[in-house]
């Protein structure tokens, strides 16, 4: 069985197609799924996802892509991961890639609001889903500076270089690796997954974007993982159902009250 650490079902081309996607998760042996919220706006949509179904859980917070939405205090995130099935604090993090006109000193907002979800994640005690892009070593600095060691958390979708890996795993973080792992262009990326340790590995879609090798380009959704896990076996030179327990087990360890 697998476990779908990050998907966005409550995303119109997913959510209309609910049914469908959970008889193929089903029939893909994907047995369980972390439904993630970006914006506060669309947390009562992913809370439903979880709520309503046995095998969905929801994290609570706002992407750093999003701008036009409602800024979250430590208080409103507190308000939600006190909530039944909430297991996350994100995502959050740090996105450099789309700056346009503005420097990295015009991104303070982003800083902030990242600052906003680890007080919460530490006052709460639940793990942060953290996004990085182009942004690893401010990702890094500010975690390091808010966490003080006594946060948790995964490194989602992670694109990032092997020195960026150490440094998450060496603060204690999972790394969780998406359909990129499987793309042709993705040799980097392979190299790194291969010394992650196993015990330290999620795997996950960021459905409906980034649809593994075979269905690269279409819509994504969590009955795709298993080719992410035979990605990652792969480039470990292990069997299939190693890596899917593992990753089972890891989800477990750090979204620990999906089992409670
Ligand atoms: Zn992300
Ligand atoms: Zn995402």
């Amino acid at each position: 069985m697998y476990v779908d650490s990050h998907c966005h079902l409550s995303f119109p081309e997913l959510a209309e197609k609910l049914p469908e996607i959970r008889a193929a998760m089903a029939e893909a042996g994907v047995d369980r799924a972390l439904c993630i919220c970006t914006t506060l706006e669309e947390f009562a949509l992913v809370h439903a996802l979880a709520l309503g179904h046995d095998n969905f859980w929801c994290s609570a917070g706002v992407h750093p892509d999003n701008e036009d939405v409602r800024e979250p205090s430590v208080e409103d995130l507190l308000a939600l991961a006190a909530k039944p099935k909430v297991v996350a604090i994100g995502e959050t993090g740090l996105d450099y890639f789309r700056l346009g006109e503005r420097s990295i000193a015009d991104m303070e907002w982003q800083r902030q609001r990242f600052r906003v979800h680890i007080r919460a994640a530490r006052a709460s005690g639940l793990p942060l889903v953290i996004h990085t892009r182009s942004a690893s070593v401010d990702t890094l600095a500010v975690l390091r500076e808010e966490s003080e060691g006594q946060a948790r958390g995964v490194f989602h979708c992670f694109t990032e270089t092997a020195e960026v890996a150490r440094a998450a795993l060496d603060l204690g973080f999972y790394i969780s690796f998406s359909g990129i792992l499987t793309f042709k262009t993705a040799a980097d990326l392979r190299s790194v997954a291969s010394f992650v340790p196993l015990d330290r590995c999620l795997i996950e879609t960021d459905s409906p974007y980034l649809a593994p090798v075979p269905y690269r380009g279409k819509v994504n959704s969590p009955a795709y993982v298993p080719w992410v896990a035979r990605q990652l076996a792969e480039v470990k030179g292990l069997a299939l159902e190693v890596v899917a327990e593992a990753t089972s087990r890891n989800f477990e360890r750090l979204f620990s009250r999906v089992t409670t």
